[in-house]
C-alpha cells in the first residue's frame, strides 16, 4: 500500500505522528458512477486518483482511526463515487433501497477549481468516507460533532487542508475543523482512542451528551472541556508571542463546510 500524500506545508496544529493502526478491515464494493466523461472534472479526479489504490487507502485510514478489528461497525457494503455537477461540494447519502449502500456525490465543477487537486480531493474523499462507516445515534447525533469527527479523521490521516486553522471561537459543536482540533485536542489530553470511543458511545441509543463526554473524557462536561481547550490555545498563542513566532494558533479560520446536506435523512 503507497503512502499518502503529504501538505508540503502542513499545518502546525497537526498531528506529529499519524496514529493510524495497520490493520487491514474489509473493504466494501469501491464504485463509481462519472456522469459525463467530457467534463474536465471529470479528468482532474482521474488523473489525481489511482482507483485501484487511494480509495482502498482512505477506506483503510478512516476504519483504524475510528475502529479497533474487535469494535463493532456499521455494515456499509459499498461505496459508490457519483461524480456529476451539482451546487455544491460533496456529501454522502444512503440509496433510498438500503443504507448499507452509500453514495459519495462529488461536484465536477467544484474538481476544476481546486489549487491542490491530488491532496484536497483524498481530504474531501476522507472526509466523505467517515459519513459511511461512523455511528450517529441512531440520526440523532449533534451535527458539529459528526461533522467535526469526519474532519477529526481528515486531518490524521494527513490530509487537512491549507486552510484550516484552528481556533476556540464560538461553540465546540461548530463542525468541521473547528470542532475537530477540539477532538483531537481530547485525544492528546484523553489519551490515544478517545474519539474512537466518543464515535462507540454513538453506537446505541440517542444522543445524550452528558454521558457521552463524561464516559470518554474524565466525568467533565463537554462546555467545560471546550473552556480548557481555549485556555490552552490562549497560552499556546502567549508563548509563541513570546518566543517571537507569529501566533497563528489563534487565528481565527473560516470554517468552509465540505458537505452540502442531502435532500433525505442520511448525514450530511
Ligand atoms: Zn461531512
Amino acid at each position: 500500500m503507497p503512502a499518502i500524500s503529504r501538505p508540503e506545508q502542513a499545518p502546525s496544529a497537526s498531528p506529529a505522528t499519524l496514529p493510524i493502526r495497520k490493520h487491514k478491515f474489509p473493504t466494501p464494493k469501491l464504485r463509481v458512477h462519472l456522469d459525463d466523461i467530457s467534463h474536465e472534472g471529470s479528468s482532474v479526479f482521474l488523473s489525481n486518483i489511482k482507483g485501484n489504490e487511494d480509495l482502498e487507502t482512505q477506506v483503510q485510514n478512516v476504519l483504524n482511526l475510528l475502529y479497533t478489528p474487535d469494535s463493532v461497525r456499521p455494515g456499509t457494503r459499498s461505496v459508490t463515487f457519483v461524480l456529476r455537477q451539482y451546487p455544491g461540494l460533496a456529501y454522502t447519502t444512503g440509496t433510498d433501497l438500503d443504507d448499507d449502500h452509500k453514495e459519495i456525490h462529488i461536484n465536477l465543477a467544484y474538481l476544476t477549481r481546486v489549487k491542490e487537486p491530488r491532496h484536497e480531493i483524498l481530504g474531501v474523499i476522507c472526509h466523505e468516507l467517515v459519513h459511511c462507516f461512523q455511528w450517529n445515534a441512531e440520526g440523532t447525533c449533534n451535527g458539529g460533532l459528526i461533522e467535526g469527527i469526519a474532519d477529526w479523521v481528515r486531518l490524521n490521516a494527513g490530509l487537512s487542508a491549507t486552510h484550516w486553522k484552528q481556533e476556540a471561537e464560538g461553540e465546540w459543536d461548530g463542525g468541521y475543523q473547528h470542532t475537530g482540533y477540539f477532538l483531537e485536542f481530547l485525544e492528546q489530553r484523553f489519551g490515544k482512542g478517545t474519539v474512537r470511543k466518543i464515535n462507540d458511545g454513538l453506537r446505541e441509543g440517542k444522543y445524550d451528551e452528558k454521558k457521552l463526554f463524561s464516559g470518554c473524557c474524565g466525568g467533565k462536561e463537554v462546555e467545560e472541556l471546550w473552556k480548557e481547550y481555549g485556555h490552552e490555545l490562549k497560552n499556546k498563542a502567549e508563548r509563541a508571542a513570546e518566543a517571537g513566532e507569529k501566533p497563528t494558533a489563534t487565528e481565527v479560520g473560516k470554517t468552509i463546510p465540505t458537505d452540502t446536506p442531502p435532500k433525505h435523512e442520511d448525514a450530511q
